[in-house]
């Protein structure tokens, strides 16, 4: 009997390695990975590279207005079968993991209009199931009777260590302090702002990685799938 596929929610700080944890589990599960920070980030380049800022601030009237011509979609790599973030049919994966649009994302990802639009487009992605999600307010708004909720963290020095070590170790300069910051800053804007702050769902299992290697993250979440799986008769 095929097995009944589930929405997994993956949901935590920024740096936590949530993406690497979720992306390993879909490919074991045959699962489709959805990145849901990628989305909000493919917003904030489409708003940086149209001029849709006033000074600092985003120019929310007219990234309102441009909404319906931000088309975001993944493509599967070819080779690694991960899927890439792609802005209106261009491949933007390594554009959005730089540190200019990780400095300007979360103001936009707090715009109601702009959660509005990505939250719909999130839970059409999951209607067939067998989703493996990864971001801020999956277990709380975009998917709220998930069967399996994750909520991970780590210490925010661990947090920007790790940024710092994948920036570097992809040949990009970067900035141990400047990351720390950036981490940090995002930390308190995802979780004061009014629509759907960042928080753990009631329901949701709790993972501090901090001192976690890669492999024990990875054998811990196929655990609590395989729980998940036996506390629902599968
Ligand atoms: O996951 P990642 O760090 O790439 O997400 C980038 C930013 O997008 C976060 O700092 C947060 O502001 C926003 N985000 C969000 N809701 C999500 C996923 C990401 O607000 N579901």
């Amino acid at each position: 009997m095929e097995q009944k596929k589930i929405i997994i929610a993956i949901d935590g700080h920024s740096s936590c390695g949530k993406s690497t944890m979720a992306k390993d589990l879909a490919r074991e599960l045959g699962y489709i990975y959805v990145d849901t920070g990628a989305m909000y980030r493919a917003v904030t380049l489409y708003a940086m590279e149209h001029g849709l800022y006033q000074g600092d601030r985003p120019d929310e009237a007219a990234l309102e207005k441009a909404m319906p011509q931000i088309r975001i979609s993944f493509r599967l790599d070819p080779q690694t079968h991960v899927p890439r973030t792609q802005l209106n049919g261009h491949d933007v994966e390594d554009r959005i993991r730089m540190l200019d649009v990780s400095a300007r994302v979360s103001p936009i990802a707090a715009l109601p209009f702009v959660r509005e639009a990505m939250v719909r487009q999130q839970q059409e992605m999951g209607r067939q199931r067998g989703i493996v999600m990864d971001g801020r307010d999956i277990g709380t708004v975009v998917f709220p009777s998930a069967e399996l909720k994750v909520f991970v963290t780590a210490s925010a020095e661990v947090r920007a260590r790790r940024r710092y070590d994948e920036l570097t170790g992809k040949g990009q300069a970067a900035d141990y302090e400047e990351i720390l910051r950036n981490v940090q800053e995002r930390d308190y804007i995802d979780s004061h702002r009014a629509v759907s702050p960042l928080r753990q769902a009631p329901d949701a299992l709790l993972l501090d990685n901090s001192a976690m290697s890669i492999t024990e993250q990875k054998a811990w979440l196929l655990e609590r799938f395989r729980e998940t799986l036996r506390k629902m008769g599968k």
